[in-house]
């Protein structure tokens, strides 16, 4: 079973607004008063200018995603240097989502979701190297279904035809040649600098065609290793003083190494910045890129020392599942909006679809994350997850034989499942071990302080939320599916 039938059970919506929308008329949701989330000043307010439904073409959708690239890194998420200056014009231009978490730190199975509108357990794509499934419902196929031309350029062979990422679409660039290797050593077969990429991406855009466009640019570079092609004019200086606010050097990662990987990180996403800025000065040049609907997200964070770890999708804390969300729609969403209620990449694709005028479809689990109203909806319990881990997985990993040794995983245990509800300013972590984690993220952005204990009563209601989302549906894709041997270098390749 790879389509859910049941409406998400936590979606919320206003109903009460002037405002038109050129969209369908929605079902009735039930209206959760108890979900707000942290904060939600901007919830009543609206983020689309009034529209006439007559007067709405199909836009140009830009569709951006930069791989591994945590939101507190933008220097309009509150990064204390200007790391972002092209990501921070969009925002100005657009709405920002404050509080916004992927379903899974992990490449292939989080870019499936933000396709399928599905969580990974659901669409069945739990980790790298597994396949799309061409079943599913998915973002270009809708897209050109409803008249546009579609283009992908892409940045990792993860995501590329062979695992099923190419569905949909009219033009899928995925030639990783020679003249684009990344200086890794032995990836350079399976992955490619931001700019061929966007060089690709832009001959895509300017192509002749009277079909509106959807076009997916995915930029790979602040994936590890964090070595970009030009130097940071960022200089070299003390940032650790921005960073002790997440992480403290331990024995794992002292300051010196802390240090290192953080001006290498910072430099990734400079580099990644000024490449997305030429792409988006290329795409507002085209007679209809100023009203076109331009959005960029991450798959996933990326962990820099904090919790003990180095790296991805292996723990579910902020710095992996917090991504930026960034969109502008000029004439129909608000410049300068910035959005703090939590809000969860499930609800993505289903946003993309009703910001394009084309409205939310059967076999999406998300819902757009604006009502019909043109309002945004109130904040709603966020869930993520990442694959089960084994015994196996563990030992051939590097990282994680270092995050075995801390107090972290010794504490909580690190084999099987784990799974996180965001919920309120809380934040609770479920756990094969049985060991859970409960953090009140408001008082505690670290998530340094499991207070599970203190907080009986909040931990089991909780918990009951989690354990209903765990069963809803079964994995539908073996995890220890075998990959055949030119995935297992591919992936060997990339440093999974
Ligand atoms: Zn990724």
């Amino acid at each position: 079973m790879l389509r859910p039938s049941e409406p998400h059970e936590t979606a919320t919506r206003f109903t009460t607004s002037s405002l038109t929308r050129p969209t369908r008329a929605f079902p009735p949701f039930p209206l959760r008063l108890d979900s707000i989330a942290r904060t939600a000043v901007l919830c009543a307010l609206p983020l689309f200018a009034a529209c006439a439904e007559s007067s709405a073409p199909q836009p140009d959708v830009l569709l951006v995603t930069i791989d591994t690239l945590r939101s507190d890194f933008l220097s309009t998420y509150g990064y204390p240097r200007k790391s972002t200056p092209n990501l921070d014009a969009l925002a100005d231009q657009g709405a920002v989502f404050e509080n916004h978490y992927t379903t899974i730190a992990t490449t292939a199975p989080a870019h499936a979701t933000l396709f399928t509108g599905l969580f990974a357990r659901e669409h069945g794509l739990t980790k790298n190297g597994q396949s799309l499934s061409a079943e599913l419902t998915n973002l270009p196929n809708i897209f050109r279904e409803h008249g546009y031309r579609t283009a992908a350029s892409i940045g990792a062979s993860i995501l590329g035809s062979k695992h099923g990422f190419a569905t949909g679409f009219d033009d899928f660039d995925e030639d990783f040649g020679e003249s684009v290797l990344r200086p890794s050593g032995k990836s350079g077969k399976y992955e490619r600098y931001a700019q061929s990429v966007v060089d690709r991406a832009i001959s895509l855009a300017q192509k002749p065609g009277d079909r509106p466009l959807f076009l997916w640019v995915h930029l790979y570079d602040p994936h590890e290793p964090y070595a970009p092609p030009i130097a940071s004019p960022l200089k070299p200086e003390d940032n650790l003083a921005f960073f002790r606010k997440r992480a403290e050097p331990s024995k794992t990662y002292n300051r010196e190494l802390l240090g290192r990987m953080l001006a290498g990180y910072e430099a990734e996403v400079y580099y990644v910045d000024r490449e997305f800025g030429r792409l988006l000065d290329a795409w507002d040049k085209r007679p209809t890129g100023p009203n076109s609907l331009v959005v960029v997200t991450s798959d996933h964070g990326e962990g820099l020392g904090e919790h003990s770890y180095q790296g991805h999708g292996f723990l579910l804390y902020d710095e992996q599942v917090r991504v930026p969300l960034i969109l502008r729609l000029n004439g129909r969403v608000n410049a300068g909006t910035r959005v703090d209620a939590v809000s969860s990449a499930v609800d993505f694709g289903a946003t993309l679809l009703e910001l394009a005028g084309i409205g939310d479809l059967p076999g999406f689990r998300g819902r757009s994350l604006f009502s019909d109203s043109g309002r945004l909806t109130r904040s709603k319990p966020v869930f993520a997850e990442r694959r089960f881990f084994t015994e196996m997985d563990l030992e051939r990993s590097d990282a994680l034989r270092k995050l075995t040794n801390t107090y972290a995983e010794r504490a909580i245990g690190s084999i099987g499942e784990k799974c996180v509800l965001i919920d309120d300013g809380w934040k609770f972590i479920w756990n094969e071990s049985g060991r859970h984690e409960l953090y009140h993220l408001v008082e505690d952005s670290r998530e340094a302080a499991n207070v599970i204990a203190k907080q009986a009563a909040r931990a089991a209601e909780m918990l009951a939320e989690i354990e209903v989302w765990r069963k809803r549906e079964s994995r539908t894709q073996a995890d220890e599916e075998p990959a055949d041997s030119e995935t297992e270098s591919m992936l060997d390749a990339l440093g999974y």
